[in-house]
């Protein structure tokens, strides 16, 4: 490792630093060797169809296997932002995604893939491009394919990012807010944004059946959600009464650790294998919810 060799490292303390700051810049160091070690991976957590159980799509989500140890996503996007490998990054994140989906869809499943944004990978420049470029490469139709974004990417100051979310969305690609209901997208905002899904935020999906407050929103916001046309997926499903609730309350869509934890393509591969082996007409991919 270049680590211990020490090779083109460079240390930075200064006594008024804040620890934290030196801890960003040594993320920043470890990972740019990452990047080029191959300590990244994709996983993989499937979205269903709350009527049917159908699985409907995956959102890939970005691991760092520092050594043993996984680095949360939470921990390493701001210091990889910080130091410009979040774009390419984020860049081989979304061929990978759409390598994998291409070729899953291949088998004749009809699954659509997601993959996160920052607003600082939508600002990059060939951004438009670049995505464009992935759909090609891979052959995965541009409708298969969903942009997630939390709110304050297409509220605060957002003129150029929205224009450049629009120029994709007219290739076919989907555009999802993610974390819906903290941040700044009041519900008057919705129907002016170029949104095809609302995720709805798990704190909200957390309080359903014992919180009356957030049932309620939840409620609101899936009933809203519907009159405006858009597909509402409910996260961080993790107990049957929130299940059941989102399927009383007609949500269309759900994700959580219930319904299936985050996986490795070679595991999604199997479900699906078990899946056309079993019960399931021919290319859908139930789980047993
Ligand atoms: P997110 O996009 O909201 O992704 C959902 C997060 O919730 C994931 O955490 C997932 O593992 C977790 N989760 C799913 N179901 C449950 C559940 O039932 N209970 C609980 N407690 N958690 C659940 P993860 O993988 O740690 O990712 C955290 C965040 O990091 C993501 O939130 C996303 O904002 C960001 N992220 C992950 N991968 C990427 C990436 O490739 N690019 C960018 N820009 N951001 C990413
Ligand atoms: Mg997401
Ligand atoms: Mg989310
Ligand atoms: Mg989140």
């Amino acid at each position: 490792r270049a680590k211990e060799a020490g090779g083109g490292r460079v240390e930075v303390y200064a006594p008024h630093m804040h620890a934290d700051v030196v801890r960003r810049l040594e993320l920043g160091s470890d990972l740019q060797q990452a990047l080029a070690e191959e300590e990244f991976a994709i996983e993989f957590q499937p979205m269903v169809d709350l009527a049917t159980s159908r699985v409907t799509g995956v959102e890939a989500l970005l691991r760092w296997w520092r050594g043993s140890e996984a680095v949360p996503p939470e921990e390493f996007i701001g210091p990889a932002e910080e130091s410009g490998l979040m774009v390419p990054l984020g860049d081989w994140v979304l061929r990978e995604a759409c390598r994998e989906v291409a070729r899953w869809r291949g088998d004749a499943w009809d699954v659509g893939l997601s993959v996160n944004f920052t607003a600082r990978q939508i600002a990059a420049p060939r951004f438009v491009e670049s995505v464009a470029a992935a759909l090609e490469e891979t052959g995965l139709p541009p409708q298969a394919l969903t942009l997630e974004v939390r709110e304050e990417v297409l509220v605060e100051d957002a003129g150029q990012n929205v224009e450049r979310l629009s120029e994709l969305r007219n290739l076919g690609v989907r555009l999802a807010i993610d974390d819906f209901g903290t941040g700044y997208a009041s519900l008057a905002y919705l129907g002016q944004l170029p949104v095809d899904v609302i995720k709805i935020d798990p704190s909200f999906v957390a309080g359903l059946g014992s919180d009356e407050t957030r049932t309620l929103l939840t409620r609101t916001i899936v009933r809203l959600g519907s009159d405006l046309g858009l597909t509402v997926v409910a996260e961080g499903i993790e107990r049957p009464e929130q299940l059941e609730a989102l399927r009383e309350m007609g949500c269309p869509r759900g994700q959580g650790f219930l319904v299936a934890r985050p996986m490795a393509a070679g595991r999604v591969e199997s479900l699906v294998r078990t899946n056309l082996e079993g019960h399931a007409p021919s290319g859908d991919v139930a789980l047993p919810l």
